[in-house]
């Protein structure tokens, strides 16, 4: 068990499509460390790449929502069709005290992978199907203030330029296979 540097804004790996999993023998360490990663954040969702790791893999706890009964984790998601349109306010753990209204589809049809390799195709809506979107975009290297229109990112260029300039000293890319090596 571990608490990992969450890597911020302005980091390249935030900026990477991440790679498909293909040996799932070390997940289990990566997501239990990831999970005592989000929750020392107080966030309810973290992409392998918010911590360093090039991987399609995130992490989603809703339990205080009526949506799920236990933590979510998803392998290799894709989320295949999308409908409706919704609009809610949303933080990021590697963009600090940044709130945004970010608007996204309401549901989505989401392919993805337990960390035992099986796979499912489900139907998400409500809190976990943006929770879902707000970390999928983090694999393919998007962040919500993307999802903002310029005249609404322009009012936070500064406070976005101090978290880049941070952000270098910190966390460097990880390499899963020598770290996590018994
Ligand atoms: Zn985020």
């Amino acid at each position: 068990m571990a608490v990992l540097d969450i890597v911020k804004y302005g980091n390249p790996i935030l900026r990477k499509a991440c790679k498909p999993v293909s040996d799932f023998s070390a997940l289990p360490r990566i997501v239990a460390d990831m999970f005592d990663t989000m929750y020392e954040a107080e966030g309810i969702g973290l992409a392998a790449n918010q911590v360093g790791l090039d991987m399609n893999l995130c992490i989603i706890d809703v339990t205080h929502t009526e949506e799920a009964d236990e933590p979510l984790t998803f392998v290799n998601g894709k989320i295949v069709d999308s409908w409706g349109e919704s609009i809610h306010s949303e933080g990021c753990l590697s963009i600090p005290e940044v709130e945004l209204e970010v608007k996204r589809p309401e549901f989505i049809r989401f392919r993805f992978q337990t960390p035992d390799g099986e796979e499912h195709v489900e139907e998400f809506g409500g809190l976990l199907a943006r929770a879902i979107q707000h970390e999928m975009d983090h694999l393919n290297g998007i962040m919500i203030i993307d999802r903002v229109s310029p005249l609404i990112k322009m009012q936070y260029n500064k406070q976005l330029k101090e978290i880049a300039k941070n952000a270098s000293r910190h966390v460097k890319e990880r390499k899963p296979q020598g770290n996590f090596a018994l």
